[in-house]
């Protein structure tokens, strides 16, 4: 089986991925760029794959998500939907093993900060593209909506 370890930066937190999926996502709507301070990118993993320890906190940053980080140094951990099968959107930066991994697609395209053009052949999405696949982010509603 194939593994990779990461952990946050103070050590306190570490995840454990069976069978990576191998590619990331970016996404630049505002709440992505709020949390992540300008770049958000992840990648998919079932729960089942996926073994965590350390104190973690989340945050439900929307109604349909919660966005989870260490409670010691906050390095931000994952993304996920508010059900127990949802797959985890974990954040690649903590895993060494992602260091070769490409992009495989891109969302909210129009909202990107300028000094994030990414290059490269993937998959790009507006956010009007993107909402009209996944009408189920209409019902964003919070302090941070994505459309802000
Ligand atoms: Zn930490
Ligand atoms: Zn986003």
């Amino acid at each position: 089986m194939n593994d990779i370890t990461g952990k946050c930066l103070c050590g306190s937190v570490t995840i454990t991925v069976s069978d990576p999926v191998g590619w990331l996502g970016a996404c630049h709507c505002r709440m992505c760029q709020r949390w992540s301070g300008g770049l958000w990118a992840g990648f998919p993993a079932d729960p089942d794959t996926v073994r965590i320890t350390g104190p973690v906190q989340s945050y439900p940053s929307s109604k349909l998500a919660d966005r989870a980080f260490c409670q010691t140094c906050g390095t931000q951990l994952w993304m996920r939907d508010r059900s127990d099968d949802a797959p985890y959107d974990l954040m690649p930066g903590i895993f060494d093993g992602a260091q070769d991994w490409p992009l495989k697609s891109e969302i909210y395209v129009d909202q990107a900060l300028h000094a994030f053009s990414l290059s490269g052949v993937h998959k790009r999405a507006s956010s009007a593209e993107y909402r009209e696949k996944n009408p189920e982010v209409n019902q964003i509603t919070d302090g941070a909506r994505q459309n802000d």
